[in-house]
């Protein structure tokens, strides 16, 4: 194992770069070829907590990165109309309130609220509360015992810029980049990739190679016929279209999502502009519907035509085949309703450090790539899922979500959830027990009863338990700047021009 081509400079290509010339320290050639006429996708703004390990690994400073990417924090997500109309509830990262004896805050919640003495769930999450006040510090990790030291965050950014300020790391690394369009791609009579050729004839050899190539998945695809697992009957979103509008304030530190006639609309706000999108069902609606619909609810000026795009959601069969791994959008989709795309290709390119193999096609490694990947990729299809099945809309493209069949992985988890409130976080499935119990409650899924051991504490005592953690974090949104100012102050982008 000499060379490692990376077919690709989106997101995924350029993390992936970064990445392994920061790990592998010239152990290997690295090379990136990516093609300028064919572009990016050029969308992925939001992120998820785990984006601060990858950073960390590649030593991004964080201030510098914000400024970079126009970055703006995230404290979680707003879910608007998603179980009914007039509804909404958040998904905040980090922990609601404090466990105690034993057992999580929201059996406790579950029991006051029963009796209408409680909050509403999100009083209890410094997150939460933090940003629909639009409220952002970082964590004073030396406060553990106050809420302050649990403040939980990710970013939104330009995705363009990212993948840009990640080639300069890459760059410095030693990663060399190839600009081109691959036109034939050479396999040897094992099976396995040997080379791409570019228009104008320059062939490029290695070992072992990264299929970053996007939806067009040029290597584990095109070449390998590695085969797709269809999702699209659990999520029968197959289209998006982006509008970027200008900034409107107050700056928020959450993104936004509100569901549709046939699907949901995104915002996510930058420094320098607002992301926007529609993630629809073209069974339940049409593109010119969809684009109107969008359109007409813009918080700012609407600042470039709708970019449309086309998927079907799934994975590969095998992320790993042969001597090429797939990562970003050739390894598959999963619509960006929690952010999980990036993460996803973080955590992809992490795993294949950790089991990178001597020889390109070492089977049992192979193997246990594919079932740790498949794993990860079906629990967070499962959580995306049940925000869907789990609402009280009208139109046929609700009542479709509502009456679905589910995977059983996920049935598991609701039926337990249904009898006592009770969710375990199964290996290293990605969302915790605090992302399900949030959407959950929020999804109207309230459990038949709360733990019994709850029952060790008398209605007083509980509320006297949940009032301080709400008064806590009541006190601790006083003292919180406003996200704009903390924005200003700490990581200022340039204005563009
Ligand atoms: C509507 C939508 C919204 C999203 N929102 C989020 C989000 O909020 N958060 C999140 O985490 N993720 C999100 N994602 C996912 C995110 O955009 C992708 O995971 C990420 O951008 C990675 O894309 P990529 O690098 O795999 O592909 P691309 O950006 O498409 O890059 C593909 C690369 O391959 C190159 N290439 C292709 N063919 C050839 C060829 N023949 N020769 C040479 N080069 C070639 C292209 O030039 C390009 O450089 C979203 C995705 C979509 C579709």
């Amino acid at each position: 194992m000499r060379k490692i081509l990376i077919v690709g400079g989106g997101t995924a290509g350029w993390m992936t770069a970064a990445l392994f010339g920061k790990l592998f320290q010239g152990l290997y050639d690295l090379e990136l070829v990516e093609s300028e006429a064919i572009g990016t996708v050029g969308v992925g703004e939001a992120t998820i907590p785990t984006i601060k390990k990858y950073n960390e690994l590649v030593q991004l400073d964080e201030a510098e990165f914000m400024q970079r990417t126009q970055g703006t924090f995230k404290l979680g997500i707003q879910f608007v109309d998603w179980l009914r109309p007039g509804h909404n509830y958040a998904h905040g990262f980090g922990i609601i309130g404090q466990d105690w004896e034993w057992l999580r805050c929201h059996h406790y919640w579950l029991r006051a609220n029963a009796r209408g003495r409680a909050r509403d769930f999100a009083a209890y999450s410094i997150n939460t509360a933090a940003a629909l006040a639009n409220k952002f510090m970082h964590p004073r990790l030396e406060m553990s015992e106050s809420p302050i030291g649990h403040i939980v965050h990710a970013f939104h950014f330009d995705a363009s810029l990212y993948a840009k300020y990640l080639r300069s790391v890459a760059e410095q690394h030693g990663v060399k980049r190839t600009e081109g369009k691959i036109v034939d791609v050479g396999v040897h009579d094992s099976g396995d990739i040997a080379s791409v050729t570019l228009e104008g004839g320059q062939k490029i050899e290695a070992d072992f190679f990264i299929d970053c190539s996007g939806f067009r998945a040029l290597l584990i695809e095109q070449t390998l016929k590695t085969g797709y697992e269809d999702w699209s009957h659990w999520l029968p979103c197959d289209r998006a279209m982006a509008v970027p509008c200008a900034r409107t304030e107050p700056l928020v530190p959450y993104t936004r999502s509100t569901a549709r006639e046939a699907g949901w609309q995104w915002r996510i706000p930058l420094q320098h502009r607002t992301g926007n999108g529609l993630v629809y069902s073209s069974k339940h609606t049409d593109d010119d519907a969809a684009e109107k619909s969008l359109l007409a609810n813009l918080d700012g000026e609407q600042l470039a035509n709708p970019n449309r795009l086309r998927f079907t959601s799934g994975k590969r069969r095998k992320m790993w085949n042969h001597n090429c791994v797939a990562l970003g959008l050739a390894a598959g989709f999963l619509e960006p309703l929690e952010s999980t795309s990036i993460h996803l290709v973080q955590s992809a390119a992490i795993r294949l450090v950790r089991l990178f193999p001597d020889t390109a096609t070492d089977q049992a490694t192979i193997d246990e790539f594919n079932r740790q990947s498949d794993f990860e990729w079906e629990r967070v299809r499962d959580f995306i899922v049940l925000h869907y099945w789990a609402n009280q809309r009208d139109g046929s493209f609700w009542e479709y979500c509502r009456n679905m069949d589910l995977p059983a992985t996920l049935q598991r988890k609701i039926d337990l959830w249904r009898s006592n409130g009770r969710i375990f976080r199964e290996g290293d499935e990605l969302f915790g027990e605090e992302s399900w119990i949030q959407v959950f409650l929020g999804q109207g899924i309230v459990p038949r009863s709360y733990d019994p051991l709850v029952g060790i504490k008398s209605d007083p005592q509980i509320e006297q338990f949940l009032g301080n953690i709400a008064a806590t974090i009541d006190r601790c949104l006083e003292v919180m700047p406003a996200h704009s100012a903390y924005v200003s102050k700490y990581c200022p982008a340039e204005p563009v021009a």
